[in-house]
């Protein structure tokens, strides 16, 4: 008896996620000096932590030896003050990824499927298959758009949950709130649409879900604090629906999946609506930096509305490589099964000007 006999045999199918490379990691296998390094490969703020979030962090530390509130009583409270839901419409999770698993537990097994794009963010899959769960992928439209009536005509009555991302992540597709409205009430109510918003806060009129969670439309919507917020490395997001849902996937989370600087951070983040009409602005400039730069080059991209931008490259693994040698780390997405493009996160200007700088030499 090997030990993947004994495996949940789920995981035994699962792709391979792979993170964009720490700079350190790229300095010690290159031997590069990790001060002349720049990492665009996981859609990162490059401004950093607001201040505010940095501060209450550092407060929240001094009780490190507390544990925290389970409950996360003063998050889920401003969350709810600043939405107009119910404190008890949200759950917190270890970045919006693990909410993506709570999921997985409260609703997914052998025998039901899930539907998401080809291409799409691979947590989705990885998920689907960990809960011994059929992902059911649907081909992109041409210019890698999502057609969301090609996503309603791939459910079935074994369905449970659809996976959609809008901005999406990698492709960078982004959905008109109509587009949005038309699968949220076509959908037939034995599915549940997981609506990603992780990239939503880079769009200045986001589509809003909460008006269709009211009407009992079978929906919850995804944040997290990584991306605009600028606190990947604290690993808070939530996920919100109605009270029926969040009553079921709060059943099975651990009682305390946030730590409290991280949940303190977010509090913080929360209260600093100038950052983030800040990063907006300049992500949006950044966007128009890197867009016209590449078209400059003669190279096609996905026209998105994240803080990121997928390049046709032509060997996507070959220029990243070449990329990463001059100290600028990409993100391939072979593995997306897109080779021939690269995704590449709005930087600094400087960061961008290098980057298209680069790009120059190696394409
Ligand atoms: C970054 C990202 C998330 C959230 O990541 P966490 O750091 O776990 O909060 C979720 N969905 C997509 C599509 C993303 O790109």
């Amino acid at each position: 008896m090997t030990y993947a006999e004994l495996a949940n045999p789920g995981i035994l199918t699962q792709p391979v996620y792979e993170p964009g490379k720490p700079i350190e990691t790229v300095a010690r296998e290159l031997g590069l000096d990790p001060a002349g390094i720049i990492k665009l490969a996981s859609n990162e703020n490059p401004s950093g932590p607001s201040p505010k979030a940095l501060a209450a962090a550092q407060r929240a530390l001094q009780d490190a030896q507390l544990y925290p509130d389970g409950g996360y009583f003063a998050l889920r409270q401003k969350l709810a003050q600043r939405t107009g839901l119910g404190l008890d419409q949200f759950i917190l999770g270890s970045g919006s990824n693990e909410v993506i698993e709570l999921l997985g537990h409260a609703f997914l097994s052998p025998g039901v499927e899930c539907v998401m794009h080809q291409s799409a963010f691979l947590v989705y899959k990885l998920v689907t298959l960990m809960f011994g769960a059929k992902p059911v992928e649907v081909p992109l439209a041409p210019g890698l758009r999502q057609d969301l009536p090609s996503l309603l005509a791939a459910v079935t009555p074994r369905t449970r949950l659809v996976f959609l991302a809008s901005p999406a992540n990698p492709v960078g597709a982004t959905n008109t709130a109509e587009e949005l409205a038309g699968l949220a009430h076509a959908l037939p109510p034995h599915v549940i649409l997981v609506f990603d918003e992780a990239y939503s806060d880079f769009l200045e009129t986001p589509p809003d879900i909460r008006p269709w969670i009211a009407e009992g439309r079978k929906i919850i919507g995804l944040k997290t604090f990584s991306k605009i917020y600028g606190l990947a490395a604290l690993r808070v997001g939530y996920g919100y629906a109605s009270r029926e849902l969040i009553a079921l996937v709060q059943r099975v989370r651990q009682p305390f999946n946030v730590s409290g600087v991280s949940a303190a951070a977010a509090l913080g983040a929360l209260d600093d609506d100038e950052f983030v009409a800040r990063c907006r602005k300049e992500n949006q400039a950044g966007l128009l930096q890197l867009a016209d730069g590449v078209r400059t080059l003669g190279l096609e991209y996905v026209p998105g509305g994240g803080n990121f931008l997928l390049v046709k490259v032509g060997d996507g693994g070959a220029v990243f490589d070449a990329l990463q040698r001059q100290g600028v780390i990409t993100r391939p997405v072979k593995g997306y099964g897109l080779p021939e493009w690269l995704r590449v996160t709005v930087g600094t200007p400087e960061q961008n000007r290098r980057f298209l700088r680069n790009l120059r030499t190696t394409i």
